[in-house]
């Protein structure tokens, strides 16, 4: 059981820790788990830095090329690139058609899933030197509360507040003295102790990298502590619509969300913008499969795109010319001309042999499989041969069989027994070919490629 679930665990993608890029965007030949590709990592490179910078929002990114050729790998590369706070959603396009929720209501969630809020909490923090305490201790022995006074000393002042019980115990839980810096917080009456004596540079230290310094009109000495939360717009719609609440995040079924909801909550996150209380962090959204969009979908994305608050949109596709869905067209990708004159086309090419080979070591490390050299010089010409997915799905299986044969490391006799075991898609076809008369159906071929 642990060993399945070790096995589960290890995605298509997980070797993928970036694009593998140095400063200047060159792609290095190998790394963070990324190889060859370079002028597909290049460009995608230099859209993260333009996300990065800020520079870009409501554009779109298409990611084309043959099958196995790395656009999901480079789409989650541009991921763990982006940073933390940038959120990035993904989709892939049949999960569109769902009975659950409409096309358009899945795109809208997609959509706000990858629209980060940055709101920003000020409060405001007076910073003073402690010249006395005085606590008054209640009349009635035992009784809870307790009042006192604390005179601190500002820079140009000398105020005296007057403390409460809560105030005294955190007085109390800091041993605060007089001689002692501390900062009191306006709106919650909290005090921190921030050192003993009145050294700037300790108290930036003590109050975070967030922490400014005003200087007040009238020479109180104030600072102005920041707290920072990033949100989707997906989680406000969630924990805001009332037939939802917040439970809904975790369990992922969200259903459908009214319009009314999200239009309050639009009203809202502008108001906190003109008041500089809050930014918004268009993330990115990626679209796998995007041929399988159909025309109502991509007149929805046409449309999203303009919104202001619109994500990056990357979409990849392995599809050449195809009918658009929904329509009797055909279109480069199966995408109507006008959404692709808007797209930044990135292709993938086919791998090199030493770029496979490549692959498949950092594939069979992150599945800790021990690989002979002509096991993998074996394996690397099945991935010519075939295809680079079907040679890296053929590591595991062949660890199981040199396991069963209880070998040390996978060889060639087990990479050869897997691939007698398992056909790639070129052998199945084949032998469709050979059989296609023994199986289902089989009547309705066209008729001059009869069977009989
Ligand atoms: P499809 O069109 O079939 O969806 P794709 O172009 O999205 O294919 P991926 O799924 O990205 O292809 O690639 C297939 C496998 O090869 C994945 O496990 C992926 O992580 C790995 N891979 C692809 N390209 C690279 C690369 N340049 N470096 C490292 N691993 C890669």
């Amino acid at each position: 059981m642990r060993d399945l679930t070790r096995i589960e665990r290890i995605g298509a993608h997980s070797h993928i820790r970036g694009l593998g890029l140095d400063s200047s965007l060159e792609p290095r030949s190998s790394s963070e788990g990324m190889v060859g590709q370079t002028s597909a990592r290049k460009a995608a490179g230099v859209i993260v830095k333009m996300i990065q910078e800020g520079k870009i929002a409501g554009r779109a990114v298409l990611l084309a090329g043959q099958p196995g050729t790395g656009k999901t790998a480079i789409a989650m590369g541009m991921a763990k690139s982006i940073g933390q706070e940038t959120p990035f959603s993904t989709l892939a396009g049949s999960e569109l058609f769902s009975l659950e929720m409409s096309k358009t209501e899945a795109l809208t969630q997609a959509f706000r899933k990858a629209i980060g809020i940055r709101i920003k909490e000020e409060t405001e923090v007076i910073e003073g030197e402690v010249v006395e305490i005085q606590i008054d201790r209640p009349a009635v022995a035992g009784a809870a509360s307790k009042t006192g006074k604390l005179t601190l000393k500002t820079t140009e002042m000398e105020t005296v507040y007057d403390l409460g019980a809560k105030m005294i115990e955190a007085l109390g839980k800091e041993k605060v003295q007089s001689g002692d810096v501390v900062g009191i917080d306006k709106a919650s009456g909290k005090i921190t102790k921030l050192g003993r004596s009145f050294s700037r540079s300790r108290d930036y230290d003590a109050m975070g990298p967030q922490t400014k310094f005003v200087q007040c009109p009238d020479g109180e000495l104030q600072k102005r502590k920041e707290v920072v939360h990033c949100v989707t717009l997906h989680e406000i719609d969630v924990i805001n619509s009332r037939t939802q609440g917040f439970l809904a995040l975790f369990a992922g079924d969200t259903g459908e969300i009214r319009q009314e909801v999200r239009d309050q909550i639009d009203t809202k996150v502008a108001e906190w913008r003109e008041e500089g209380k809050s930014e918004i962090i268009p993330g990115v959204l990626f679209i796998d499969e995007v041929h399988v969009l159909d025309i109502e979908c991509f007149s929805f994305l046409n449309r999203a795109l303009e919104n202001e608050m619109a994500p990056i949109l990357v979409v990849a596709t392995n599809r050449g010319i195809t009918s658009i869905r929904g329509t009797n067209y055909r279109s480069p990708h199966g995408i109507p001309i006008d959404f692709l004159d808007r797209l930044l086309i990135i292709s993938t090419q086919p791998y090199t042999p030493e770029d496979i080979r490549k692959i498949l070591d950092i594939r069979c490390q992150e599945e800790d499989v021990e690989m002979s050299e002509d096991a993998k010089i074996l394996l690397t010409k099945i991935g010519e041969d075939t295809s680079l997915r079907y040679a890296i799905n053929l590591i595991t299986s062949a660890a199981l069989a040199s396991l069963k044969r209880k070998g040390k490391i996978v060889e060639m006799e087990d990479v050869s027994r897997v691939y007698e075991l398992f056909y790639d898609v070129k052998r199945s076809t084949q032998y469709l070919l050979e059989y296609q008369s023994q199986y289902m159906f089989s009547e309705v071929v066209n008729a001059g490629e009869g069977d009989e």
